[in-house]
């Protein structure tokens, strides 16, 4: 995703550091006091500009929801949208998910979203993709025992090279789309990947897995 440099990223995220956690380590195990009720947790990882999160907070407002993007510049833009939209029901960090068990305890969380995530396609950059085995271990930690990681992508590349590496996890394929749609499933919150992607005529893969 493309990065602008926003020189006032720093006090934007100090403003709102109650939407943008800082420490987020400080809340592992105890996000629900957070939020203030006991509702499941859904954390996306790689949110960029924040509208599935947004959009997903609206359409499931007994949701929790935690948005987790590494650029800086971009968190804030996601952000600005929660502000805009008034979602009560959403977090963000600005965090590296390769750090998500020091973030959350086993069983904390219910679902695992991965959107458009970069693909990684060097056979030397493997270990960067974010379903990677090493990535696999920490959503297995911190998901409960029914939970799900729904992957979503334009990339028929990293979703081939995801299926088998879920697949040697051991993980149980529960849905495969190849064409997402096609099937006109109106509770699917566009990403913005999947608008700007799908309107050029490309196919967008879904998957939903279980360990
Ligand atoms: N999910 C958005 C969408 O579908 O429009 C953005 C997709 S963009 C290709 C991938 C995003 O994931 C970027 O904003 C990138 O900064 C973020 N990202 C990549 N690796 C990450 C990581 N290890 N932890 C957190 N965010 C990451």
């Amino acid at each position: 995703m493309r990065q602008r440099n926003k020189p006032w990223a720093d006090d934007f995220l100090k403003e709102n550091a109650q939407l943008i956690i800082p420490n987020p380590s400080e809340y592992k195990g105890k996000w629900s006091t957070l939020f203030g009720n006991n509702n499941p947790i859904h954390v996306e990882v790689g949110t960029g500009k924040g509208q599935f999160i947004v959009g997903m907070a609206k359409q499931y407002p007994n949701i929790n929801f935690i948005g987790i993007e590494l650029a800086k510049s971009i968190v804030v833009t996601a952000a600005q949208k929660v502000l805009e939209a008034g979602s009560s029901n959403v977090l963000l960090l600005n965090e590296n998910a390769g750090d998500l068990v020091e973030i959350f305890a086993e069983n904390e969380v219910s679902t695992i979203y991965l959107n458009f995530s970069d693909p990684w396609p060097k056979n030397r950059h493997e270990k960067r993709r974010l379903t990677y085995k090493a990535f696999l271990d920490q959503y297995k930690t911190i998901l409960k025992q029914s939970g799900q990681v729904i992957f979503k992508t334009d990339n028929r590349g990293l979703f081939e090279y995801s299926l088998v590496s879920l697949t040697d996890y051991n993980m149980k394929l529960e849905e495969v789309n190849l064409d997402l749609h096609a099937i006109q499933d109106e509770s699917n919150i566009m990403t913005e990947y999947e608008e700007r992607f799908s309107a050029k005529g490309q196919p967008i893969y879904r998957l939903k897995a279980s360990f």
